[in-house]
């Protein structure tokens, strides 16, 4: 994994992504109905003190610390409970982190100026995952994110307060977004938006996902299912000469906008990662 430390304020997302590959952390609780996934949602309480001896042992390890890997930190649950917010005031009084952050969320606006103290002190980088720049298809992708154009302002916002952006492409979807101009005119938006980087990778489609993605594909694109059936294959991965094109045609519509992009499994690889402890 390109992080060593993990930390996942909520367990489900409201945003229900019908991509969402953390979908499977409910079947562990005994909740196989997809729909459970986005309406129970599981919120971890902080111990601040150990939390903070956490961070140290992760500033220790000079490994990343991940917030985020799973569920949205983001989600609408953040605005009502503030887990996300006190693992970043924890976060503060440790400085020399390395630190990032995964969202589709314009909530992580509301933190900037936390964010912004924080990077006085330690590396911090905020992912603002868009997949597409085309509102339509977000909502049936991404029911209850935020409008891509909402989140590209939420990235312009922290990049004005001085905070580190990138733009995560994730997942990029065979027939749906991995066309020329919906990639071209991400990468252009991002950067116009302040990113520094972007960062992509190739629908992955574990057991728990494929069976909701599949259903919501035959539902709403059927035209796709048989595509989706020739480049996956019965495998959680897209076909290697698929995913060699797609990251050959990000890589050069970066550079055309003059971003430099990476591929997920670029990031060194930082060994199995451990969750720092919430209670739940
Ligand atoms: S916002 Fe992220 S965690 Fe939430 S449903 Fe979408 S992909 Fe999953």
């Amino acid at each position: 994994m390109p992080f060593g430390w993990t930390v996942n304020p909520y367990r489900g997302c409201e945003m229900g992504c019908h991509y969402c590959f953390a979908r499977y952390t409910h079947e562990f609780l005994g909740l196989g109905d997809p729909e459970a996934f986005e309406r129970t949602i599981y919120v971890k309480e902080i111990d601040r003190d150990r939390l903070v001896t956490e961070f140290r042992r992760a500033r220790r390890s000079g490994q990343t610390v991940a917030l985020g890997t799973a569920t949205d930190p983001y989600q609408p649950a953040e605005g009502r409970f503030d887990v996300t917010r006190r693992i970043l005031e924890a976060a503060r009084e440790v400085p020399g982190l390395r630190l990032s952050i995964t969202t589709k969320s314009t909530l992580v606006t509301r933190d900037a100026g936390l964010l912004r103290t924080i990077a006085d002190a330690s590396e911090v980088a905020v992912n603002l995952s868009i997949t597409t720049t085309d509102a339509a298809l977000a909502r049936r992708l991404e029911p209850r994110a935020p409008r891509p154009d909402l989140r590209f302002g939420a990235m312009r916002t922290l990049a004005d307060s001085g905070v580190a952006t990138r733009l995560f492409i994730m997942p990029i979807l065979p027939g749906l977004t991995d066309d020329e101009a919906n990639l071209r005119t991400l990468l252009a938006a991002a950067r116009d938006a302040g990113a520094g980087e972007a960062e992509s990778n190739v629908l992955f489609l574990r057991p728990g996902t494929r069976e909701t993605f599949m259903r919501f594909l035959a539902i709403e694109f059927p035209r796709l299912v048989p595509e989706y059936e020739r480049l996956y294959r019965g495998s959680a991965y897209a076909r290697p000469d698929y995913v060699r094109e797609v990251e050959q045609r990000v890589r050069r519509l970066a550079a055309e906008a003059g971003l430099s992009a990476r591929r997920r499994a670029d990031r060194p690889d930082q060994g199995a990662p451990r969750q720092l402890s919430l209670v739940w």
